[in-house]
């Protein structure tokens, strides 16, 4: 009788196996629960039009379902010692391929365009290490991969703040550094309980979808993300004082700054969570105009 790798028994068998032992440092907590994985692939609306790009697959869990649903797999392991055991585990599909790396030095273009034998959309799906999470989205969104859709678990913490619409506690940089690019929204919560070991906090599964274009319309994004980054410096001070902090407080980059506020309709006075994604673009490009 089959029994799914994402059991309980037959995780601990595996790891058993193998004499496998977690590495707190490479986050990993590994999923035991096939209902989950189930739901995450729902989610994600993976069918055999699909390839899918794997970060972190751990001993396979989600890798069997995706591998079940997808037309091609690509997972990126860091850990060696995973190696043989997903040689073993993913030895019944023949549509998964493990790549041995860090998915941060990784040539995601290369490799896809290497690994996948047709093209299809490609989406992300991973339960990703935490302790990365945001250096691992970045690396995605600013890579020429061409991503559809990122369906991906994160502490839900980290997904409050990416998903955050202005105005709230959880909006900063991360949400506008995220919604520029991609629509988000939190799909569900995963209670900590599932995962073995089990972790310190909550985490949910969150959805990214790929916008046409992104959010707004800037003449610089470097400097629009600059000027994002700056605006949360100092978390309870007004935009202004975060502005002369980061660009200077010199008269004259101070009559740059007024008059690009005034310029944009922005009141100085406000706080940077206040601004909408459509805001700091008019103050990006008005800040640009006027340099
Ligand atoms: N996918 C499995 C699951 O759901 O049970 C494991 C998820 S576990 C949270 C994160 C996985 O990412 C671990 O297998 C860990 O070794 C791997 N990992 C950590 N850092 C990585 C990196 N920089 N590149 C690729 N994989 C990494």
């Amino acid at each position: 009788e089959y029994k799914e790798i994402a059991t309980p028994s037959r995780t601990k068998e595996i790891l058993k196996q193998h004499g496998f032992s977690f590495k707190k440092s490479l986050g990993q907590n590994f999923l035991t629960e096939p209902n989950i994985l189930r739901k995450i692939v729902e989610t994600a609306g993976i069918d055999t039009h699909t390839n899918v790009v794997e970060v972190g697959p751990g001993i396979g869990a989600l890798t069997e379902q995706l591998a079940k649903n997808a037309a091609q797999v690509l997972a990126f392991e860091i850990d060696d010692r995973l190696i043989p055991v997903l040689e073993d585990t993913m030895s019944p599909y023949q549509n998964v391929t493990v790549v041995h790396n860090d998915v941060l030095k990784a040539d995601l273009v290369g490799t896809t365009n290497e690994v996948f034998e047709q093209e299809l959309p490609i989406k992300v799906v991973a339960n990703l290490p935490y302790y990365i999470t945001t250096p691992i989205m970045m690396h995605f969104l600013e890579s020429d991969l061409e991503v559809e859709e990122m369906i991906v678990m994160m502490q839900k913490e980290v997904a409050d703040r990416i998903s955050a619409k202005p105005g709230t506690k959880a909006y900063g940089s991360l949400s506008i550094a995220v919604q520029y690019f991609m629509e988000a929204s939190i799909s569900f919560i995963v209670p900590k309980t599932v995962f073995i070991p089990q972790p310190n906090v909550d985490s949910a599964i969150i959805k990214l979808t790929k916008r046409e274009q992104p959010a707004v319309a800037v003449t610089n994004e470097k400097e629009f993300f600059k000027l994002t980054k700056a605006s949360f410096q100092l978390r309870r001070k007004t935009l202004w004082n975060n502005l002369i902090h980061f660009y200077g407080k010199d008269e004259e980059t101070k009559a740059w700054l007024t008059e690009s506020l005034t310029e944009a309709e922005i009141d100085p006075s406000r706080r940077g969570e206040t601004l909408s994604l459509e805001e700091f673009g008019r103050l990006s490009n008005t800040l640009e105009k006027n340099r």
